[in-house]
């Protein structure tokens, strides 16, 4: 847990989440400004900034979760593919800083996502 940490406050129920998936370790919801319909969040439970600094042992669970989630997402809003990726540090686009995967499902001829 991180004070001011808006992903710690969701995993530790402080505040409202869309929980789509959750692990003893990982809990995914539903990203508040969605790209896509179906845009998830895939998040470790502990709290680490990004992927250089998160125990190897926990980002292979993440990476676990956000296969299983993947798959799920995409049949639930009947995606034709995803884009599945982090921004990994401030200076690549990374606004929260508690790692989180995205998942966020494409469409044929969906023009793309910024
Ligand atoms: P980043 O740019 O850090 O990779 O992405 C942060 C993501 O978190 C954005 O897609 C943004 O919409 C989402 N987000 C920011 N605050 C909240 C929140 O309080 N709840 C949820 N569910 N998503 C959030
Ligand atoms: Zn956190």
């Amino acid at each position: 847990m991180s004070d001011d940490c808006i992903f710690c406050a969701i995993a530790d129920g402080d505040i409202p989440g869309r929980i789509v998936h959750e692990t003893d370790t990982t809990l995914a919801f539903l990203d508040a400004n969605p790209l896509a319909p179906g845009h998830t969040l895939v998040i470790p439970k502990a709290h680490h900034e990004r992927l250089n600094d998160t125990p190897p042992e926990l980002a292979a669970d993440v990476m676990t979760a956000l296969r299983e989630v993947t798959i799920a997402v995409e049949a639930a809003v009947d995606a034709d593919a995803s884009n599945v990726a982090f921004n990994n540090g401030e200076a690549a686009g990374q606004e929260v800083p508690h790692l989180h995967g995205h998942v966020i499902p494409r469409f044929e001829n969906d023009g793309g996502h910024p």
